[in-house]
């Protein structure tokens, strides 16, 4: 009696936690529903109803079965109700949403039961945040601007103060291999924010190599192709390792945490044939510390900018040529550092007399690639340090394989068509044709001579349009 009484007891209980998990997994997912079978099959009324009306005895393995079927039920059935249409929800939300998307309504469609694989739901939240979701700079992280020598071309590589990483441009071909080497150098393996400012060659060159070599994660160009191979061979890349182009345009915002905001300011409106117009400019911003990349602007786009231009440092648009910098940008930007990324006695004239007067005046100490190597700007969020330990490579002294500084290691890893001072630049040519070309250029497997580019065009020889030399 006692016995019955007691087992009495264990069935009510066990019936009414029944019916209060259906009461509350139903909000999560309809399976639930298969947890009121057991709450009415061990329920001690229930069975007393059944054996006084239909003389049915309620069998103790029906009781055990019934109190079994539903978990399996909702086990099976909660993966595909609540995970499934959780990648959708992240994906779909603009990233600055996804934090909180993924903190106010996953856990609503999930609930803290053990029942739930939570390995799944968790990667889903973990994922998006981890590319989404930049960390915001500790107090006193430092901001790491390398304005890379890569000879007459353009990259500069950010240490950004929250640990992502950003390469706005790589250069010409040669150099893509150095570049990933410097930045494995410093200890990274990825790109956060890989920006092609626009499609030249002294430019995108080397970021093929950069996009084999590297992880890299979100990469932006300005809307305008182009038909050359380089162009071509980057897009290639790009597609073969699975990865998506974002239009690089004004009022783009690609960063934002705490104080270290980046900002995509042009092209605004460009049209026509001249890619330099289309740079994208980028400016960022950490604390008191303003960065300025034109990219190779020229004075149209500049006169389209309504973003704030004013910065502390300033890349001269278009390696300080005549078409950039123009002198109502210049008192806007009002900057005290200019660099100028150009290469030794280039050919185009670069920087020009006039853009360096403008700089002068203005006020801005100017850093060269071609006298200063790479430069290296540290910014704490109030103030600006420079490092010029790279300086050791001078135009008197070209790199050599025993050069110490990293930056000189990384010079002598970049094949260079041999330069010469005194002549300028040594382009080759063959026993026929009417072009000069690059010493690496297919078109010479039958005669190969050196000759210098100003000997070359003063001979009527013109630029290969397959290698591209320099004009
Ligand atoms: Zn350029
Ligand atoms: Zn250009």
């Amino acid at each position: 009696m006692i016995r019955n009484k007691i087992s009495n007891i264990i069935l009510w209980i066990l019936s009414i936690s029944f019916l209060l998990i259906t009461v509350i997994l139903l909000s999560t997912t309809w399976a639930a529903i298969f947890f009121i079978i057991p709450a009415v099959l061990l329920n001690p009324y229930v069975n007393k109803l059944l054996w006084d009306k239909f003389n049915f005895h309620n069998k103790a393995w029906i009781k055990i079965i019934s109190a079994i079927l539903p978990f399996i039920f909702y086990g099976i059935a909660v993966p595909t109700t609540s995970t499934t249409p959780n990648p959708n929800l992240v994906s779909s939300l603009p990233s600055s949403a996804v934090i909180s998307s993924s903190e106010t309504s996953l856990p609503s469609v999930i609930p803290s039961s053990s029942f739930i694989p939570s390995s799944s739901s968790q990667a889903v939240i973990s994922s998006s945040t981890a590319q989404t979701i930049p960390a915001v700079p500790a107090v006193g992280a430092k901001l790491k601007v390398h304005f890379i020598d890569v000879g007459q071309g353009d990259s500069e590589f950010l240490e950004l103060p929250n640990g992502q990483t950003m390469l706005i441009d790589a250069g010409e071909a040669e150099y893509g291999s150095g570049i990933v080497s410097y930045i494995k150098g410093l200890g990274h393996t990825k790109i956060d924010y890989l920006i092609a400012s626009h499609p030249h060659a002294d430019h995108i060159g080397g970021m093929a190599t950069v996009v084999n070599g590297l992880n890299i994660g979100k990469i932006y160009m300005p809307k305008k192709s182009t038909t050359t191979k380089t162009f071509e061979g980057l897009l290639t890349a790009i597609k073969n390792k699975g990865l998506q182009v974002n239009t690089a345009k004004a009022g783009q915002n690609l960063l934002k945490a705490g104080n270290l905001n980046i900002d995509i300011i042009a092209p605004v409106n460009i049209t026509g044939d001249d890619l330099n117009q289309y740079s994208a400019v980028i400016k960022v911003t950490y604390g008191a510390n303003r960065f300025l990349f034109m990219g190779d602007a020229g004075s149209t786009s500049e006169a389209q900018i309504s973003a704030d231009v004013s910065a502390d440092v300033l890349k001269v648009g278009h390696h300080g040529s005549n078409t950039s910098t123009s002198q109502t940008f210049l008192n806007k930007v009002r900057p005290k550092y200019a660099v100028i990324e150009v290469g030794k006695g280039n050919s185009y004239g670069h920087p020009t007399a006039a853009t360096l007067t403008k700089l002068q005046n203005i006020g801005a100490a100017i850093y060269r690639t071609d006298n200063d190597g790479t430069i290296i700007f540290t910014s704490d969020a109030k103030t600006i340090t420079i490092n010029k330990k790279s300086a050791t490579i001078k135009q008197q002294a070209p790199p050599t394989a025993s050069s110490k500084s990293s930056a000189a290691s990384f010079k002598a890893a970049a094949s260079k068509p041999s330069t010469n001072n005194n002549q300028g630049i040594t382009v080759y040519i063959a026993d026929t044709g009417t072009k000069y070309h690059l010493s690496t250029c297919r078109t010479l497997k039958k005669s190969k001579h050196a000759i210098s580019l100003a000997e070359a065009k003063a001979k009527g020889y013109t630029a290969c349009g397959i290698c591209h030399p320099p004009e």
